[in-house]
């Protein structure tokens, strides 16, 4: 237990120091008032304090009223020290708020029965608060406990913008069939059976496994959640710092599935349901109660829906949430149900019009939404760590098409293709052998393979990016820069990183021919490319002026709708058989768009 030993007289404080170091207490020292007090007013400060009633800056008496004025802090026990023979000392220290005296020089056996007084007085405290706090048949927090933690997360919500909480109203459906039919002693049982089975919906396990795959820089404090009794059959939930809506839907869901199982009572199997509302809780929201009383709304409206179910606040909200919830279960199942597809947009070279390679680029056949683009899922592959297997799963097959390809057409130079590479795949440890293993198991030349990786992959660790990019190099894999352009540290970033590629951002490229600014940073790229060594690539060309444009500045590659829009792997075959037997080249002017449109 700590103990603070407030004493401006030196001699004393080393007294009791000793004495009390010897009663195993851990002691901290103040040497005036104001000190004593900050260390007292602390969070988790010690609660036992032996007081000098003489000390410079505020007398102990002061001190002991200022403690007392605080209601909200945990008792603090103190023991006033006053001099011997001083008995109006020992009332007004008393009449201030002090719980015992002593006078000095101290009798350590004395002090040592009074401070054992004292800490019988603190246990006692500490339960009395805890029972106040608690519900005795669950002991779970109860309604007090759990706004005074909801209102913390408020005011959280004020000050941190992207901060989101929910809270879950969970109540059991027909709760009184079972009391007035098997008895309160049931019911109660029942409860404490529920509670427990909650207690274990809110333990997150897919967030724990998030953060471990996302690596340290995406950790995350998942304190789980806070579960409470508000009373008979109602229970609420915070879950505090979610990173989505969907969130709360996926508690709400377990708790539907965790309690599906029968409840044992009285050797006899129960079967029960609950009703949940959700309210989400961000930036806007008032007041605790006000959070509350709209998931008590919802947790009406799903019993008036017909219970066993949950329900969302607000109904824009509800669709967003359980739209997100799905799009996320259906994408978990996507890989092994195959329903990823590579689509390959060819790399073209301006000087002769001959395709070089293809950039792999993700599309998902979503069962009953059809063929869906990156930007409705990529993001969300990321958030949930499914980026991985997801990412490996392109590589592997970008590479085998690749072999495919360049035997079915063999020209003087193979094609290349280049990979997307995320900051979250990047981050992996393994990520190197990873792609040893494919590259071997293909049969591609390493040099054959491009990896596009966007500036951002280097933002969490310059030291092991650069570490990362040097093996690599040494395996043979070529690196290219994505996005250019759009970054900010460009030239000292292309000094730092040995790169190969370099890819000059949609935008620049789309209004160069109006817009003599991006017209300057093409140009500006190109140099820089063509000073470094480094190829580049104009992304997103569209029309004949783009190409021309390119062309006159010097531009060695392009890639964009002009050309040919991405295409799956029978579009591409037939693309190249369609433009000839050994170069695979164009006709000027004449894009393949115009020979294989692709369905998108
Ligand atoms: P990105 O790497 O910048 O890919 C180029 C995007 O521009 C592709 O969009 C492509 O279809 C589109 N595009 C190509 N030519 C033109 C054009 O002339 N005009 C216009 N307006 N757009 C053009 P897509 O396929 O929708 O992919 C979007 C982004 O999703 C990609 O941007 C990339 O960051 C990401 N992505 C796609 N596939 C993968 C993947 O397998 N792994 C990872 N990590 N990210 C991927
Ligand atoms: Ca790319
Ligand atoms: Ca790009």
């Amino acid at each position: 237990m700590r103990i603070l030993v407030a004493e401006d007289d030196a001699y004393v404080r080393q007294l009791l120091k000793k004495t009390l170091l010897r009663a195993g207490y851990d002691v901290l020292e103040a040497t005036d008032g104001r000190a004593a007090l900050e260390c007292l007013l602390s969070v988790d400060g010690p609660r036992l304090v032996l007081l000098d009633r003489f000390m410079p800056e505020l007398n102990g008496l002061s001190l002991c009223r200022e403690i007392r004025r605080c209601t909200k802090h945990s008792y603090v026990y103190i023991i006033f020290l006053t001099s011997k023979g001083c008995k109006e000392d020992v009332l007004s220290g008393l009449a201030a708020g002090a719980d015992d005296c002593l006078t000095k020089p101290c009798n350590p056996q004395e002090l040592k029965a009074l401070l054992r007084a004292g800490e019988r007085i603190l246990k006692l405290e500490d339960t009395i608060v805890h029972d106040a706090l608690h519900d005795p048949l669950t002991r779970l927090p109860n309604r007090p406990f759990f706004l005074d933690r909801l209102s913390l997360s408020v005011s959280r919500g004020k000050r941190h913008p992207d901060y989101k909480f929910a809270v879950l109203f969970v109540d059991i459906d027909n709760f009184r069939v079972v009391n007035d039919s098997l008895g309160n002693a049931a019911g109660d049982w029942l409860l404490t059976q529920f509670a427990e089975r909650l207690g274990r919906s809110i333990r997150r396990e897919d967030a724990i496994s998030r953060s471990m795959n996302a690596g340290p820089t995406l950790d995350r404090q998942d304190g789980g959640g806070i579960l409470a009794r508000l009373g008979g059959d109602r229970f609420t939930i915070l879950l505090d710092d979610i990173q989505d809506p969907s969130d709360g839907i996926r508690v709400a869901e377990r708790i539907q599935r965790n309690i599906q199982c029968p409840f044992a009572i009285d050797g006899q199997e129960v079967f029960i349901t609950a009703s949940t509302g959700i309210a989400f809780g961000s930036t806007g929201c008032s007041a605790a109660e006000n959070v509350l009383s709209d998931a008590f709304t919802a947790m009406n409206r799903a019993k008036a829906l017909g219970k066993s179910r949950y329900e969302v606040c607000d109904p824009v909200m509800h669709a967003a949430a359980v739209g997100r919830f799905r799009l996320e279960t259906d994408l978990r199942r996507a890989l092994e149900r195959e329903e990823f597809r590579a689509y390959y947009q060819p790399i073209v070279s301006l000087g002769d019009g001959r395709i070089t390679g293809f950039e792999a680029l993700m599309r998902w056949q979503r069962p009953k939404f059809g063929l869906v683009m990156p930007s409705g899922f990529i993001s969300v592959t990321e958030d949930t760590g499914l980026i991985l297997g997801m990412g490996n799963w392109v590589l592997r097959k970008a590479c085998r098409q690749l072999c495919v390809w360049n035997k079915q057409f063999p020209s003087n130079r193979a094609f290349t293709v280049a990979v997307n590479l995320s900051a979250r795949q990047f981050a992996q440890p393994d990520l190197v052998g990873q792609i040893a293993q494919i590259l071997y198991e293909s049969g591609v030349a390493p040099f054959d393979l491009r990896l596009e990786l966007t500036e951002s992959v280097t933002m969490e660790d310059e030291e092991r990016a650069a570490r990362i990019f040097g093996e690599l190099k040494t395996l043979g894999v070529r690196l290219c820069l994505d996005d250019f352009g759009t970054g900010y540290s460009s030239l000292s970033y292309l000094r730092r990183f040995s790169l190969d590629v370099l890819k000059i951002d949609r935008s620049f490229v789309s209004d160069m021919v109006s817009n003599t600014e991006s017209r300057e940073i093409v140009k500006t790229i190109l140099r820089l490319g063509g000073n470094l060594g480094i190829e580049v690539i104009a992304e997103g060309v569209e029309t004949a002026e783009q190409v021309s444009l390119l062309q006159s500045l010097g531009c060695e590659y392009a890639q964009g709708y002009f050309f040919s829009e991405p295409l799956d792997q029978s579009d591409v075959a037939q693309t190249l058989l369609l433009l000839g037997a050994s170069d695979y080249s164009m006709p000027q002017g004449f894009p393949i768009q115009a020979v294989s449109p692709a369905s998108q």
